[in-house]
């Protein structure tokens, strides 16, 4: 059904909500960020859901879009060129799920200007993604962090391993 990667798995304590990470999707994070060092990076999320929409597979993590610039955080500060891609992959069965981005040298957890934005994306009608997933990578090189999150009605639900 979905790709025979190896993943992680991340769910709410509730289990209503829950990510699986590919492995080789992460590694791909961490070499994005590794590049970046001493500067964040970051992009878009992109994946498919399950029959029942229990679950959200990522199948793509975009690295920054080549308008974008050093940024504060999000969507918005990556760039709207990523829509014609969004658009081609939509008609795949794959859609906008969230964003990704890098803390250096610190903690994953989100900032309050992270959840302010991830709160604004989800009430962004365009983007036809309600619930939203961020994922904040952490750290450097060895020392990796992670936080996963899903926004949904303004609230933050954090995904534990
Ligand atoms: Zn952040």
């Amino acid at each position: 059904m979905m790709s025979s990667d190896k993943y992680e798995e991340f769910v709410s304590e509730d289990h209503a909500y829950s990510v699986r990470l590919p492995v080789s999707i992460l590694e791909k994070m961490h070499k994005d960020c590794s590049a970046a060092l001493p500067k964040e990076t970051g992009g878009i999320l992109v994946g498919c859901y399950s029959e029942d929409l229990n679950w959200a597979t990522i199948t793509n993590a975009y690295g920054p879009s080549r308008q974008s610039t050093r940024y504060r955080s999000s969507f918005v500060r990556f760039g709207f060129d990523y829509l014609p891609t969004l658009n081609r992959l939509w008609n795949k069965g794959r859609y906008y799920i969230g964003e990704w981005h890098f803390h250096p040298f610190s903690s994953a957890a989100p900032s309050s200007i992270d959840v302010n934005t991830m709160v604004n994306l989800s009430s962004d009608k365009k983007l036809h993604c309600p619930e939203p997933v961020l994922i904040v990578v952490g750290g450097a090189n060895g020392t990796w962090d992670i936080s996963v999150s899903v926004f949904s009605c303004g609230a933050r639900i954090v995904l534990h391993k």
